[in-house]
């Protein structure tokens, strides 16, 4: 069993297939632990299915203030905030926010998987029941083979790309881009604060802050310049909510899809299976509780495939439908009480 990514999804079909006597490999193409641009907040479902799957977070995990009460999303520069807190939702809590590059490495430790990083997953040719991947570690080629392949190699997922040449190029790409600093703003600390105004940003903005760092984060389409929107939105948080910065202390950037904003999912074939973002799994800011149980099921539906003899895709396409459902509802959601798909305006 091979398992392309070391993400919530990666570990979560981990999870799954722990205990049952496999041999499994989760392969990490960066040194453990890593850092995924993300604002690391566990959403109350999220939480929940940790606590079932994986067992209490431990403290260590947790970033400061570790409470998050809910998201203000604001739709214009001069309207008030829309609050919608975690609370009022079906599971009651708080979310929490975490250290995503700990708690990664936290969700892989948990099953008895071998997790390799370093380890670029390169393509695969299939021969019958039986799958040849071609990897890289430190320089070197190698292959493995395996009987069942599991990308959950993220939002530009080259297991998607080689198990489906071509697809990639009908889809909408986002540079993400982010600032951490030291300093000073008076957004309240406990709230994910997205920002929406077209004049800010060219999909929609953020604001989180954690472990005493404010995190300032920005889109637009790929053929956009992300960063005319991210200064516009920097001089709009010093004007209207009072930043200081003292201190940059990081940048990084990366890029999303448009999948689950236009219902465009992809499942897999026969024995490889796409889970989390790969599969374009995410519910809009939620991305993390999709990828636990889309790799949750991959993992139940590999199971199945091998106790039945049935198809693994198939097994698993059946059981992700209401999560697909589910992803599409979140938008669903932002145009008719927003009345925008940041994704597709
Ligand atoms: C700015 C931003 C903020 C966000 N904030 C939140 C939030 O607060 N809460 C939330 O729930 N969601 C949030 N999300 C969404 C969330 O980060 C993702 O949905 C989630 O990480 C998806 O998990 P995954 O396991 O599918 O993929 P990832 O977490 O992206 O993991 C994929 C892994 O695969 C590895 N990989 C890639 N290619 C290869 C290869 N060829 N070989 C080997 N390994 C490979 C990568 O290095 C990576 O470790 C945010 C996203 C963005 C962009």
């Amino acid at each position: 069993m091979v398992i392309v990514g070391s993400g919530p999804a990666g570990a979560s079909t981990a999870m799954a297939l722990s205990g049952h006597g496999l041999e499994t490999l989760v392969l990490e193409k960066h040194k453990l632990p890593r850092h995924k641009m993300c604002g690391g907040i566990l959403f109350p479902s999220a939480l929940k299915l940790i606590s079932e799957n994986f067992g209490d977070i431990p403290q260590g995990v947790c970033s400061k203030p570790s409470r998050v009460k809910g998201t203000r999303s604001y739709m214009t520069m001069e309207g008030p905030f829309i609050e919608m807190a975690f609370g009022k939702g079906s599971h009651g809590d708080d979310g929490i926010s975490a250290k995503r590059a700990d708690l990664d490495n936290w969700l892989c430790s948990r099953s008895d998987a071998t997790v390799v990083d370093g380890c670029s997953f390169r393509g695969y040719s299939g021969r019958g029941d039986e799958i040849l991947l071609r990897l890289t570690r430190d320089g070197k080629e190698f292959e493995v083979r395996t009987g069942y392949l599991v990308g959950a190699d993220g939002s530009l997922s080259r297991v998607r790309r080689s198990l489906f040449p071509g697809f990639d190029k009908g889809l909408g790409l986002f540079s993400n881009y982010e600032e951490w600093y030291v300093g000073r703003i008076d957004l309240e600390p406990e709230w994910l604060h997205a920002f929406y105004d077209e004049r800010l940003t060219g999909c929609f903005a953020g604001v989180f802050q954690k472990d005493g760092k404010i995190i300032v984060t920005n889109g637009s389409r790929l053929n956009e310049p992300v960063s005319v929107y991210f200064q516009s939105f920097l001089a709009y948080l010093k004007e209207s909510h009072a930043l200081v910065i003292e201190e940059t202390v990081s940048k990084d950037v990366c890029v999303v899809h448009d999948m689950p904003a236009t219902d465009n999912f992809l499942t897999g074939k026969s024995n490889v299976l796409l889970v989390g973002e790969a599969g374009g799994f995410n519910r809009a800011a939620e991305g993390i509780t999709s990828a636990l149980i889309t790799g949750k099921a991959a993992g139940e539906s590999i199971l199945k495939s091998i106790h039945s003899g049935e198809n693994a895709s198939e097994i698993y396409q059946e059981s992700v439908k209401k999560e697909m459902e589910r992803c599409k509802k979140v938008y669903d959601i932002l145009e008719e009480k927003f009345g925008v798909n940041p994704f597709t305006r």
